[in-house]
């Protein structure tokens, strides 16, 4: 039997529309729209389309977008600057900064610099930390999607063995941690887990994260198994077999008809991530609103 296709098109989209609506709500009652900053340092093309997604996503659901761009050359001293000024900017809820940054720049060092308030992107120590506490804080934008899509195709995570292919901070890690957050039993692989197959083959729930076109082949899923397909690997279109030349880390074809649902690439895990970034960057806006009420009565107290 064939596996049900997760529509990560289609969630997302009714996401953005929950953001959209929410924000509405937001700004009647704040008298200000939530901002968005992004921050792109060097002219890599990927980068800039992903920026240019963000920003659009942005003003779709009512949001202000703050676009910064710094030159390849651009010293750490600048572009840390550039990152305290949006910390400082009251019309900016979030901040990102976009990564891969050119690699003469420390990107963590970089990240760790935005205010925890506005990591937009769950990334610095406070909100890792928070996560890894089980508190609430922002966080990464690419699994708390995946937790929306295994929540919305009914996938049952108290006890589950779940498998997470790659421990990157960005996504394996937190990964890990939103699933154990919700009692499944987590394992968690990387480059050196002696035999992927055999750990996979466990796995009720699969999730792969690695980077690689296809290494999850059709013996490594057990029969049943919800798999989740995070990757992106750009091959030609010849060599993908679609239009965009995208393929996840899954071998979808091989896999299909073995496992009980699937995320197809494109179209699964990627339009998770804006609508996911779109929703904490209002979290973050109203936290700021929240505390601006509060020092506001506290002022009024002080009177
Ligand atoms: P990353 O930082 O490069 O991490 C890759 C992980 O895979 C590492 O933990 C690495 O292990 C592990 N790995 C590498 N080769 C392996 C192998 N042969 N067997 C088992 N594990 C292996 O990458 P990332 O940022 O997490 O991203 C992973 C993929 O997801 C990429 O294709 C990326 O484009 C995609 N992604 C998509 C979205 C989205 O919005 N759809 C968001 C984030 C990422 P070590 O730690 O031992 O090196």
């Amino acid at each position: 039997m064939s596996a049900t296709i997760i529509d990560g098109k289609a969630i997302a989209a009714r996401v953005r529309a929950e953001v959209a609506r929410d924000v509405e709500a937001f700004i009647r009652e704040s008298g200000r729209p939530p901002g968005l900053a992004t921050v792109l340092v060097g002219d890599d093309p990927a980068s800039a389309v992903y920026v240019g997604g963000k920003q659009r996503a942005c003003v779709e659901v009512g949001m202000v977008p703050f676009d910064r761009r710094l030159p390849a050359d651009a010293s750490f001293e600048q572009v840390a600057q550039e990152l305290e000024r949006l910390n400082d900017d009251r019309a900016v809820s979030g901040v990102l900064l976009q990564l891969p940054v050119p690699e003469h720049l420390d990107g963590p060092s970089l990240t760790g610099m935005i205010s925890p308030d506005k990591d937009v992107d769950g990334l610095t120590p406070v909100n890792a930390g928070l996560l890894s506490l089980g508190r609430r804080g922002l966080r990464p934008a690419t699994p708390s999607g995946v937790m929306v899509l295994l929540d919305d195709t009914g996938v049952a995570l108290e006890g589950a063995e779940a498998v997470v292919v790659g421990r990157s901070n960005l996504f394996g890690k937190p990964m890990a941690q939103m699933l154990l957050e919700r009692n499944a039993t987590v394992t968690v692989c990387h480059s050196r887990t002696r035999d992927l197959r055999e750990v996979c083959s466990r796995a009720e729930v699969l999730i792969v994260a690695v980077g690689r076109a296809r290494i999850v082949q059709r013996d490594f899923v057990r029969p049943g198994a919800v798999v989740i397909d995070v990757g992106m690997n750009r091959l030609t279109p010849e060599e993908a077999g679609n239009k965009s030349g995208l393929v996840g880390d899954v071998d979808y074809a091989a896999v299909v008809d073995v496992a009980s649902a699937i995320t197809p690439v494109p179209g699964g895990v990627g339009p998770m991530t804006i609508a996911l970034l779109l929703r904490n960057t209002l979290q973050a806006a109203r936290y700021h609103a929240e505390l601006e009420s509060l020092l506001g009565d506290v002022d009024k107290d002080m009177v």
